[in-house]
């Protein structure tokens, strides 16, 4: 267990900037989650916390102290990532046992603990298969064992369940969550899926384009989030976001106009598809409809604005048809208002 530091870390390769001065302090036993869109720098922090890659300028430190001179090995932490890299010719529990064997760790304590980790990940059954004889699903879990049949200070995990089904992925998050709090291991977890952030995180940072956008808890970032590009990746469908002009209150749009308490200027107005109702008197939005998707306990209505789409969650019976003409009414305390120019949050 040990809090994890980074300051002000950067990484280039050539010219290209990966990383631009990260500062980000990790607490002990926290879940920590990466979220970002491919490319904006996730797995280049995971790879300079492993020591797998050296820093351009910044520190990492590991429970205080600065790592950014020790190697991998002797930074205590486990990998587990997209790719499980199992040992093909070893059977599970030689594969679960192995980083303890390269501890030099006693054959029969080896067994014990290997033993231990498998039945936490609830593969104890299957010691001796070959990782060939596996599922997708229960090599994840061997790769999960090995990593923790150590109980290192730090656990880092790249995508570690993108290579799963749907449905498998669902069971597995909840595992992985259910896991991390009885070890209390800290852990950093990158993912570009945001249901995965939100469900696992204690807190998530939000990446793009190799800068910090925004850090919370997951209901702060959803209640609140900072800037557009937040607003529109969280969120499932994420946040209609509506351009406009406000002018003495009002905001006018191509969809219509409504009374709104934020100065005037440009305004891009976002609001989630629940905080969104189907309207038969005095509507905030005028438009067509352009699907309706039962989803079985609600219907998702994607209404056409213009020349864009408002995506409306309402009732399982609300499913309408094709071009019918409808109206919505919004959420008034529910409204975010962000700068249209910057894309920043605007605070009333
Ligand atoms: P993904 O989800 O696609 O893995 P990511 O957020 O993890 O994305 P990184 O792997 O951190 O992205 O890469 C960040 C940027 O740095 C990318 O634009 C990538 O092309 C670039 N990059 C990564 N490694 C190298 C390298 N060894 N040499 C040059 N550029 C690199």
């Amino acid at each position: 267990m040990a809090t994890v530091e980074l300051k002000n870390l950067r990484k280039n390769f050539g010219s290209f900037v990966a990383l631009e001065g990260l500062n980000l302090s990790i607490e002990d036993g926290e879940f920590l989650v990466l979220l970002g869109p491919s490319g904006c720098g996730k797995s280049t922090t995971m790879r300079l916390v492993a020591g797998l890659e050296d820093p351009s300028g910044g520190d990492i430190l590991i429970g205080g102290s600065r790592v950014n001179e020790i190697p991998a090995r002797d930074r205590d932490l486990a990998m587990v990532f997209q790719n499980y890299a199992l040992y093909p010719h070893m059977t599970v529990g030689e594969n679960i046992s192995y980083p303890l064997k390269i501890a030099r760790v006693p054959k029969t304590e080896r067994l014990r603990r290997a033993k231990d980790a498998a039945a936490k990940v609830e593969m104890d059954h299957l010691l001796t298969r070959r990782p060939a004889e596996l599922s997708g699903g229960q090599r994840q879990r061997v790769a999960l064992a090995r990593a923790i049949v150590r109980t290192p200070r730090l656990f880092l995990m790249d995508e570690p369940l993108s290579n799963l089904d749907a449905k498998l992925r669902t069971v597995m998050r909840a595992e992985l969550k259910h896991l991390q709090k009885e070890l209390s291991t800290t852990t950093i977890y990158v993912t570009h899926d945001q249901v995965e952030a939100m469900t696992l995180a204690d807190r998530i940072v939000i990446l793009n384009n190799a800068v910090i956008q925004q850090m919370g808890t997951p209901a702060e970032i959803y209640a609140r989030p900072a800037n557009t590009f937040v607003a529109g990746f969280i969120g499932s469908p994420p946040m209609n976001l509506i351009s406009g002009a406000v002018s003495g209150g009002m905001f006018t749009h191509k969809g219509g106009t409504m009374q709104v308490g934020t100065a005037d200027g440009a305004v891009t107005l976002g609001v989630r598809p629940e905080d969104i109702a189907l309207s038969h008197g005095d509507a905030d939005i005028m438009g067509k409809v352009y699907s309706s998707e039962l989803l079985g306990d609600c219907t998702l209505v994607n209404v056409r604005v213009g020349d864009s789409l408002v995506a409306a969650k309402v009732g399982a019976d609300e499913g309408m048809e094709m071009d019918t003409p409808v109206g919505l009414k919004l959420r008034q305390e529910r409204l975010h208002f962000f700068d249209t120019d910057s894309g920043n949050r605007r605070e009333t």
